[in-house]
Order: C-alpha cells, then sequence, then structure tokens
C-alpha cells in the first residue's frame, strides 16, 4: 500500500517550486522556482524572470522575497521557509539574511554560483537549511535547458 502524500512535507512543497519552474522552463528562462511557506501555506510563488523582465536580479528567490513581504504587509519573512529549486547565489543569499527567514529548503546544487561555495556564509546563522530535496528533478531541468539551448 502506497503511503498518502503529506500534504506539509518538504517534497510536497518543493513539488510546487517544480511547477514554478517548469513554467520558467516554458518561457525560455533559465528554469529555476520558489515558494515561500508560512504556516503550511503557500504565500508567494515565483520564477526565474531575468529574461522577461531584462533583469540579472530578477532570480525566483528574489521574486519571492517581495511577494511574501507583501503578502504579510511586513518586510521579514520570520516563521517563513523559502523552497527553491536551485541552490541560491550569493546575492539571494544575502537577501533572504535580509529578510530574516527561518528555513531554506533547496533541491540541487550550484557548484559555480551556490552560496555554500562562500565563506563566511551570507545567510544569518540561525537560518536552517535542507538540500537535495527532488534534487535529481531539478537539476535535470537545468540540464535539459541548457541542453536546448545548444
Ligand atoms: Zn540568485
Amino acid at each position: 500500500m502506497e503511503d498518502a502524500i503529506n500534504p506539509f512535507s518538504d517534497e510536497y512543497f518543493m513539488k510546487q517550486a517544480l511547477e514554478e519552474a517548469h513554467k520558467a522552463f516554458d518561457e525560455e528562462e533559465i528554469p529555476v522556482g520558489a515558494i515561500v511557506v508560512c504556516n503550511n501555506r503557500i504565500i508567494a510563488r515565483a520564477h526565474n524572470l531575468t529574461e522577461r523582465l531584462n533583469d540579472v536580479t530578477a532570480h525566483a528567490e528574489m521574486q519571492a522575497i517581495t511577494a511574501a513581504a507583501n503578502y504579510l504587509g511586513g518586510k521579514y519573512l520570520k516563521d517563513c521557509t523559502l523552497y527553491v529549486t536551485l541552490e541560491p547565489c550569493n546575492m539571494c543569499a544575502g537577501a533572504l539574511a535580509w529578510s530574516q527567514i527561518s528555513r531554506i529548503v533547496y533541491g540541487a546544487s550550484d557548484k559555480k554560483r551556490g552560496f555554500t561555495a562562500f565563506s563566511p556564509s551570507p545567510l544569518h546563522p540561525r537560518t536552517a537549511v535542507v538540500t537535495g530535496v527532488l534534487e535529481v528533478e531539478s537539476a535535470s531541468l537545468v540540464k535539459n535547458f541548457f541542453v536546448r539551448k545548444r
């Protein structure tokens, strides 16, 4: 017998972020998706928009932080979790530190641009980080994107 899908698991929410990444893929944006969850509720959904907005800072995480703050009516994202399909870059990690987000869950690692390559970490020391959730799906989407571009 198969277990019912837990609607509040990290995998469940990462699937929602992956849906956003697929939207980016279809729009010919580098396929990265992000959502923000607060009290088990999705309060922001976003994907990379650097091409459409002609803005190198329009990463999925940046859009998600802004949308979540708008939703909450305050700039801090305490007690929120960001789910993002790809390891955040240093810029986004810095923005996430400013937001005081309590938890970050990401899928695939980004060896070149990911924040974990930097020391000291740009994140707030109290921010919990979970990695590797739906890693294969997240990574292959990015891989397929660049294969198609070539
Ligand atoms: Zn970024």
